[in-house]
């Protein structure tokens, strides 16, 4: 599939014949091939489980949001920075996606829904640290950008510094989120342990020097764990600590899932309005990820997590019964 959607060489009239046929001998074009979608959520969000051809299972969502549509791409089939309340980061490493299996996650969704180009939003926060894997997600930025605006992309990281410099660098930038999740380097150590490399005040200042075009605002995503960072006390830290910055804050209520810590839950509602009120009256701008999609999306990994849970208990002997996929 290239990027204006075209999915044989064959049928890339603008190419010589004889090249083309050279180029259907050494590249494929095909899609990765999806093995489950979710039903629509109540706000219409699917997921999609794609199978890669050497096995690896990665996730894409598509989100309705309004007049416009943001599309969830994965850029790595697992993640090794290790985050304690990830799913991906629970099963570990996995390899970076190449150019074509990223533009390919975004084809087929897209098809699927017959969306227009330009209605579109493209996120990379699906499964992986899109800035461990700069190059591929960089050529991916550029195919991309010839029918999308930059600013209609998103890639979120986990704060790779050196990544973030080489973002900074790009002539045509998409936008920045940043994981903090945690208001203090200590809590944000225990939850992140990158943060031991890339240490949060290092961050802080790096995303201070990012260049951001008139007109945008990065975003700071803060996933809020019931009864370890969401005091209101820790909603006035955060905001200070990202004072100055032109960014807002994406608070996203944490997805709870089997394959993580127990004592990690989803606040209440009541909790969460108090974080939000005490970011708000210290100053930060905010959204809440509410509804049930935008959750699904935040926590991408989560349906490649249950089949990776069914298939060790089948390897321990015990059946898995395939209800236990359904309900997401
Ligand atoms: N690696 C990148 C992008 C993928 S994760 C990053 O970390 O930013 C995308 C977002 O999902 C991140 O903000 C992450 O903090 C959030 N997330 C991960 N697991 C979650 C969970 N169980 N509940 C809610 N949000 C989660
Ligand atoms: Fe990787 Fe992002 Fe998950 Fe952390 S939150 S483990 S960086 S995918």
């Amino acid at each position: 599939m290239d990027a204006r959607g075209v999915d044989s060489f064959e049928s890339m009239s603008n190419i010589p014949k004889e090249e083309r046929a050279r180029l259907a001998r050494s590249f494929s074009l095909e899609l990765p091939r999806v093995v489950e979608r979710t039903e629509p959520a109540s706000d219409g969000s699917r997921k999609y489980l794609f199978v890669l051809d050497d096995g690896n299972r990665i996730e894409a969502v598509f989100m309705p949001m309004g007049e416009r549509t943001s599309i969830c791409l994965s850029s790595q089939a697992g993640c090794a920075v290790g985050c304690t309340f990830c799913v991906t980061g629970f099963f570990g490493a996995g390899r970076n996606l190449r150019p074509s299996e990223m533009i390919g996650q975004f084809h087929t969704v897209r098809r699927e829904h017959a969306i227009p180009m330009e209605l579109l939003n493209v996120v990379f926060m699906g499964m992986g640290e899109p800035l461990l894997n700069f190059e591929n997600v960089a050529t991916t930025l550029e195919i991309l950008e010839t029918q999308i605006a930059p600013k209609r992309i998103t890639i979120s990281t986990s704060g790779i510094i050196p990544g973030i410099e080489e973002l900074a660098k790009l002539e045509r930038r998409p936008n920045l989120a940043v994981s903090i999740n945690a208001p203090d380097r200590k809590r944000r150590e225990e939850i992140m342990p990158i943060t031991r490399k890339y240490p949060l005040a290092d961050l802080i200042d790096c995303l201070r020097r990012f260049p951001l075009e008139k007109g945008r605002e990065m975003t700071i995503e803060y996933v809020l764990l019931a009864g370890y960072n969401d005091a209101p006390s820790d909603g006035a830290a955060l905001a200070r600590l990202i004072r100055g910055l032109h960014a807002k804050v994406n608070v996203i209520p944490f997805n709870e899932d089997p394959n993580l810590p127990p004592w990690m839950k989803r606040p209440t509602e009541e909790a969460i309005d108090d974080f939000v009120e005490s970011l708000v009256d210290h100053g930060a701008k905010v959204t809440v990820r509410r509804s049930k999609g935008r959750e699904i999306a935040a926590a991408c990994g989560q349906l490649r997590g249950r089949g990776e849970s069914i298939r060790r208990r089948d390897s321990s002997g015990h059946a898995a019964s395939g209800n236990s996929r359904s309900g997401v």
